[in-house]
Parts: C-alpha cells; sequence; structure tokens
C-alpha cells in the first residue's frame, strides 16, 4: 500500500483548498469525497432543462488571501462578479458567482489533484508510518447526510443531477474499490463536524477528550432547499436574489437572472427554525409548504418541476473560534477543518482549508 504524504476527507472548497496547496509545496494528495461529485455544498444540479444552484448562491471576499484566489477565478471566467448587494440601497461589496453555477469553484480547484469520489472514508487506524484509512465506494448519489433524501413531487425518490453538474462523476471512485483503505502520514478532516467525529469513533484513533469535546461543541442549522422550475419569468426582483429576515423563506434566488441557469428556475431556502420543525416530516409535505410560502416569488407562472433537497449540516451556527484543530497531534497528524473553523461561508471554509495545509506543511516538513 503506497504511502501518501495527507488524505484529504472531503472535496469541498476547505478540502480543495488545502489539496491544491499541498500539492503544490509538494506534497502527495489523495482528496476522497463520498459525494458523487465534487463541491459538497457548492452544489449546482440540473433540473429539467434548467440548471440550479441549490446549496450556497454567492460569495464574498473579504481577505486579501481569498480575494486573490477570487481575482484568478475572475480571470480564467471561472467565477464572475453577479451584483453589488440584493437590498436597496446596495451596500455596494461584490457578490460573486460560479460562472457554471457554484460547483465550477470546486471543479476548477480539483484540476490535477487526484480526487475519489463516490468513496466514503469510514475510519483510520493508526499504523507506524501514520494512518490506514479505510474507504467504501458508494453506488450512486453518495452525498449521504450532508446532503439528505431527495424528492420530486412525484415522489420519484433521489433527483438526479443530469450531465455535468456535479463534477468528475465516479471515475476516481472506480479506482478505490469497495472496502479498500489507503494509507498517509496524516489525515485532515473537513466533513462537518458531526461527520468528523462520527469517523474518528468508528476508527481506533486516539482522541483526545478535548479535541472530542471541541468538535462536539460545533453546530449546524440545516437548510431545506425547494428547486423549482416554471414556465416563464419569476416575480423576483433584479439582480435575482432576495435575503429574507423573517418567516419560513431565508433566501429566494433566480438562477436564470444570476446567469446560471437558460431557463426559469428559483432556488427556494426555508429558514434554519423552518428546517429543523420540518425536518421529520415527509419530504412531499415540505416540499408543498416551500412552494405555498414561496409562490409570492414564483410569480403567475405555472410550476414545472419540483424538487427538494435537505441539507442536516448546512450552517454553523456555533463555530470553533480557530481556522483549524489539531485533533490528534505528533508526527502523524490528524487536523479538522472547513466552514465552521473561523467564519461560516465559503470565504471561511476556504481560508480554513489554506490554514490547515500551512499547519500541515509546518508538521510535516
Ligand atoms: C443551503 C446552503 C446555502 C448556503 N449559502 C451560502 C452563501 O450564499 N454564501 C456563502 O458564502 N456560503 C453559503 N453556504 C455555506 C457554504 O456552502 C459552506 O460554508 C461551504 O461550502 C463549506 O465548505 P466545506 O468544504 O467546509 O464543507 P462541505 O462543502 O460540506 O464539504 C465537506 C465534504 O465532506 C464530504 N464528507 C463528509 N463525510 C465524509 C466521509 N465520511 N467520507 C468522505 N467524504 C465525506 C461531504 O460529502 C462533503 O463534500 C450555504 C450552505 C448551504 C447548505
Amino acid at each position: 500500500m503506497p504511502l501518501t504524504d495527507v488524505i484529504v476527507v472531503g472535496a469541498g472548497i476547505a478540502g480543495l483548498t488545502a489539496a491544491r496547496r499541498l500539492q503544490d509545496e509538494g506534497l502527495s494528495v489523495i482528496v476522497l469525497d463520498k459525494g458523487r461529485g465534487v463541491g459538497g455544498r457548492l452544489a449546482t444540479r440540473r433540473v429539467g432543462g434548467a440548471r440550479v444552484d441549490h446549496g450556497a448562491q454567492f460569495f464574498t471576499a473579504r481577505s486579501d488571501r481569498f480575494r486573490a484566489q477570487v481575482d484568478r477565478w475572475l480571470e480564467a471566467g471561472v467565477a464572475r462578479e453577479w451584483c453589488r448587494g440584493f437590498r436597496q440601497p446596495p451596500d455596494g461589496h461584490p457578490r460573486y458567482v460560479g460562472a457554471a453555477g457554484m460547483t465550477a469553484l470546486a471543479k476548477d480547484l480539483a484540476g490535477g489533484v487526484d480526487v475519489r469520489v463516490g468513496t466514503a472514508v469510514g475510519g483510520l487506524t493508526p499504523i507506524s508510518a501514520g494512518w490506514a484509512v479505510a474507504t467504501r465506494r458508494l453506488a450512486g448519489d453518495g452525498g449521504g447526510d450532508t446532503r439528505g433524501a431527495i424528492t420530486t413531487p412525484e415522489g420519484t425518490g433521489p433527483g438526479d443531477t443530469g450531465p455535468g453538474d456535479t463534477g468528475p462523476g465516479p471515475t476516481g471512485a472506480e479506482k478505490a474499490g469497495a472496502g479498500s483503505a489507503a494509507s498517509s502520514r496524516a489525515v485532515l478532516v473537513t466533513a462537518p463536524a458531526p461527520q468528523a467525529l462520527a469517523l474518528l469513533a468508528a476508527g481506533t484513533v486516539p482522541l483526545p477528550a478535548e479535541s472530542a469535546e471541541a468538535l462536539g461543541a460545533i453546530r449546524y442549522d440545516p437548510t431545506m432547499a425547494a428547486l423549482v422550475t416554471i414556465e416563464g419569468p419569476s416575480a423576483v426582483p433584479a439582480p435575482g436574489g432576495v435575503q429574507l429576515d423573517e418567516g419560513p423563506i431565508r433566501w429566494v434566488g433566480d438562477n436564470l437572472a444570476k446567469g446560471v441557469s437558460d431557463v426559469p428556475a428559483v432556488t427556494l431556502h426555508a429558514s434554519g427554525p423552518e428546517s429543523t420543525a420540518r425536518w421529520e416530516e415527509p419530504p412531499d409535505a415540505t416540499l408543498s409548504a416551500l412552494l405555498a410560502a414561496g409562490a409570492g416569488w414564483l410569480g403567475p407562472s405555472r410550476v414545472i418541476e419540483a424538487q427538494l433537497v435537505r441539507w442536516r449540516y448546512a450552517q454553523p451556527t456555533v463555530t470553533h473560534p480557530d481556522r483549524f484543530l489539531v485533533a490528534v497531534g505528533g508526527p502523524h497528524p490528524v487536523v479538522c477543518a472547513g466552514d465552521a473553523f473561523g467564519e461560516a461561508r465559503v470565504e471561511g471554509a476556504a481560508l480554513s482549508g489554506w490554514a490547515a495545509a500551512g499547519e500541515l506543511l509546518e508538521r510535516l516538513g
């Protein structure tokens, strides 16, 4: 079993940012993700003829480090500016989007990196040179419980993403195979904290109590998302996004106005409390409720298709104060990173991945 320098769990923006930095600095890296494509909560899918962002809707760049990354994306046409605010008058701060949907950012970062999707990491076992990482190949949509059940109003089960919108597909995953293992000198876990804890508990990791406590303290709100294609224009005002402070709906995004879709399609995000309250109810009931609550934004046009996506760990509400956590120290560290470390948004996740990679570079020499 060849020894890799770092195995990264999670091909969201935190994991991919870290992997790129580690690889650019000369370390060998493998990224494993249980989803069928890269991106994690940077998620774009096909609904009928529409292309729809259903996780993160846009991103901002407040730090010099992330702004440098965004400038590269803008220059390469991977991202573009959407607008300077959603309220009137706009606050003037640029909001950016992936030019072909938010997943485009992750696809760009994944280029040239050994990313194996459809591959769940089951646990870590210490070996003399580092860690044996147990993996399990998942069939179909391995998105699992960051992203819960997906249904259509007809109840036809997992919604498909159509070609091209959720990453490279299972080709990389095929390398892993069912029940196989890889080994590395260090591991970076960027899964949401409850999943990170479960992963660390599943193996034989000597996890210090303070690390378990720090991970256990992190909290998330879920988000229920309705993805709706409509026959004509929506009633969402320019620039195509509405942020709401009250009521069951927190966000309404018009994917056509945003420039991601060629045909009318609206994303409705329920608020954290609304999503929590509806978590256990049948998906069809949730979808109907979201469509009713968002009817004013959909306008008079007929709904062609609607899908529900459930994000269990959508938005960190209690975060860790540092950019990463060294969960297990020593010469073979296990480091945790992601948007729950620092700021709970795309930029925060990227900065966390970057900082975690810096820590690993120092520790691995
Ligand atoms: C509905 C919604 C709306 C949002 N809106 C915005 C927004 O408008 N602007 C903004 O800045 N941010 C927004 N966010 C937050 C933003 O999406 C996140 O902060 C960011 O994408 C998190 O990146 P990450 O890499 O930390 O985690 P993730 O993207 O969650 O990546 C973690 C990855 O780990 C993988 N994984 C988990 N367990 C395992 C395992 N055992 N084995 C293998 N892989 C595993 C998962 O499949 C996942 O791909 C939103 C999030 C959601 C859900």
